[in-house]
């Protein structure tokens, strides 16, 4: 009877192609009478989902009138959870750097934790999402590269540039920033799509995300098309920038998104000029992301202070976390390995 089923199944086209749904079945199992069928779907085919299993049904009831029961399983799955599909299947962990609002240092963030995660030995990419200020290649001293593409049959993958180590992907590669600044959502959300879905990344113990500020269409995209390990916020500590942490952290626990919540982490904490090296100002405030990580129950993952090198590794396109030495690379060794536990 198996056999008689798959063959049923293989004349059911996947919508909207010409392959046959075949592909997606995981497990085929007949009892007596009842027929279990379970199917494993990429996410880009939930749309499909109810449309799928009826036409297996009914296909199944024409096919063998006995059935009695026709159950058809349907398991929508994320993008790196499609083993074999290249892209991110071969990523073990994804961290999605995440902010309420722009300018507070999440790249400065994602830049300086992907360089101390691949000191202390993972294999780690880092992903710009922040498709509409894309200053990754900057901050890596890539801003002209271009990804190398491999043909693989008819699909075409885009292979990620790479620096110090770190496997990168921005828009950054493709357009110029000012002109990414001019990019609506949909054609945002596709393009991550591709870095997602249609770029090599290999194997990776890790992958970084820098998120595109904010809480709009464009980060629920990501979590949709990208199961997300954990996410960390990033906050400067007065309290109008703390409240946009709130709204981010509830982003990520809403239901259906549920991403866990990693940590906390307050940049720009105090400034300490050089000439004055034991005191602290608190410029923005002191402690505000700190206090609401107590508040949340959230573990505080650090206070990066405001540093001359840190811009201007930035700028230079050398992340100031490249010197394990300094006071930055020892911060980010310390978050890195909070984040891994
Ligand atoms: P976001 O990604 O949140 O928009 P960025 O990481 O691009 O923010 O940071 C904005 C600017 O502030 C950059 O020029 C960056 O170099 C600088 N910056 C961020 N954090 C610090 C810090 N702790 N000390 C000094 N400069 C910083």
């Amino acid at each position: 009877m198996k056999e008689q089923i798959v063959k049923l199944l293989m004349q059911i086209p996947v919508p909207g192609e010409s392959e046959s749904i075949v592909k997606f079945v995981e497990l085929v199992d007949v009892h007596e009478d009842d027929i279990t069928i379970k199917l494993k779907v990429p996410q880009k085919y939930d749309k499909f989902e109810r449309a799928i299993i009826s036409s297996v049904q009914d296909a199944i009831k024409r096919g063998i009138p006995a059935a009695k029961h026709v159950d058809v399983l349907v398991n929508i799955v994320k993008a790196n959870d499609m083993a074999g599909e290249g892209g991110i299947s071969k990523v073990k962990k994804v961290i999605a750097v995440a902010s309420g609002k722009g300018g507070v240092g999440k790249s400065t963030v994602s830049a300086n934790l992907a360089i101390a995660l691949a000191k202390q030995g993972y294999k780690v990419g880092l992903l710009d999402a922040d498709i509409f200020g894309p200053s990754i290649p900057k901050m890596f001293g890539v801003e002209d590269a271009q990804p190398y593409s491999r043909k693989e049959g008819e699909k075409e993958w885009i292979l990620p540039v790479e620096q110090y180590g770190i496997k990168l992907l921005s828009i950054g590669f493709f357009v110029r920033p000012e002109d990414a600044l001019a990019w609506r959502g949909p054609m945002a959300g596709n393009v991550l799509k591709q870095f997602v879905q249609d770029s090599d990344w290999g194997e990776l113990d890790v992958m970084v995300i820098d998120m595109p500020p904010g809480t709009s269409d464009i980060q629920l995209t990501l979590c949709q098309i990208i199961n997300i390990t954990g996410a960390i916020m990033v906050g400067t500590p007065q309290d109008v920038a703390v409240i946009d942490v709130v709204k981010a952290i509830d982003f990520f626990q809403k239901e259906k998104i549920e991403v866990p919540i990693l940590g906390l982490v307050e940049n720009m904490a105090w400034f300490t000029p050089e000439e004055l090296p034991d005191n602290k100002y608190y410029i923005f405030g002191k402690g505000g992301v700190e206090e609401l990580a107590k508040l949340r129950g959230l573990p505080f993952l650090g206070a990066v202070p405001i540093v001359m090198g840190l811009r201007e590794g930035g700028d230079a396109g050398k992340p100031a976390a490249m010197n394990e030495n300094s006071i930055i690379g020892k911060q980010f060794a310390e978050i890195a390995k909070k984040v891994m536990e």
